[in-house]
């Protein structure tokens, strides 16, 4: 625990709305800035400082933070929707390999129509980021925002038409592994969406100290970029050794294919949650330290 000494300015300033101690919940209205809970003994100071989050009331003021949260919320929800409906069709295909028994036909009971959901979910995206324009007057962060939505609106309606053509390449032409190559190629629009969005998750995730501070708990976006690439590579490799009837190189493709896409589509469900922490942080900012502090007349 670290705890920082109260400002001089504010040592002789009371709590003048209700904050409780974040040890014992005593109610410290009415103490001063610079003394300490009566029940527990904790610094008065402590309290307030878990309870203002001075970090974020520091950053530039978003004009509707609590539209941003929102679909930022939404965006990631698509995402997340939109790669689950591609990895379903090439992840029943490969679950349907690893079984040499083959009862599983796995495959078969998702209709190549079924990816145009992804399509639909790509438009969903593309949505979400009507309520995610970038404000102005937040300076160099503004920058970084701004390009992170275009790189997220081009990586959509790249993602858009992809999906539609490979639901209907599949469905036209079901023995080709056309559809695997487009969909193996949007692991590079894929890449760059990511980058997208950690710039985007670097300006307004600023705002949450639930995701600021949390390491562990934190989705790192290379790893997703990892096992986009990751993903890529086991599919090259599978349709080489497809291509060249090498069974085990085939296998080996399928199996990094399949635990790079579990790996990006568990990372994706935890930004979902990471990004409701930061959405419950706009929503609901915490107090400004001056009306948490003050001197009674
Ligand atoms: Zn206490």
């Amino acid at each position: 625990m670290n705890s920082a000494a109260v400002p001089p300015a504010l040592a002789h300033d009371e709590v003048v709305s209700p904050v409780h101690c974040r040890r014992c919940g005593y109610n410290l209205y009415g103490l001063r800035a610079d003394g300490q809970c009566p029940e527990c003994g904790l610094e008065t100071w402590e309290s307030v400082l878990h309870t203002v989050d001075p970090a974020a009331s520091r950053l530039p003021k978003l004009r509707d933070p609590a539209r941003v949260g929102s679909a930022l919320l939404s965006l990631t929800v698509f995402l997340l929707i939109g790669a689950a409906v591609l990895a379903t069709r090439p992840l029943a295909g490969w679950v349907e390999k690893l079984d040499p028994t083959g009862r599983w036909a796995l495959a078969a009971h998702v209709p190549a129509e079924f990816t145009f959901l992804a399509a639909a979910a790509a438009v969903g995206g593309l949505w979400s980021l009507r309520g995610l324009d970038p404000e102005r007057g937040i300076g160099e962060q503004g920058a970084v925002w701004r390009r992170g939505i275009w790189l997220l609106a081009w990586v959509l309606a790249v993602g858009v038409v992809a999906a539609t053509v490979a639901a209907r390449l599949e469905a036209v032409f079901p023995l080709s592994p056309a559809a695997d190559v487009l969909r193996l190629s949007l692991a590079v629009p894929a890449v760059i969406g990511l980058l997208g969005l950690q710039g985007i998750l670097g300006v307004i995730g600023l705002r949450s100290r639930e995701y600021r501070t949390a390491r562990g708990g934190r989705q790192g976006i290379t790893a997703m970029v990892a096992a986009t690439m990751g993903l890529a590579a086991g599919g090259l490799i599978r349709l080489l050794g497809l291509s060249q009837s090498l069974g085990g190189l085939a296998t080996l493709g399928a199996v990094i294919g399949l635990i790079s896409t579990l790996m990006l589509l568990i990372g994706l469900a935890y930004l979902v949650v990471n990004v409701w922490w930061i959405r419950r942080a706009l929503h609901r900012p915490p107090p400004e330290l001056s009306e948490i502090l003050g001197r009674r007349a």
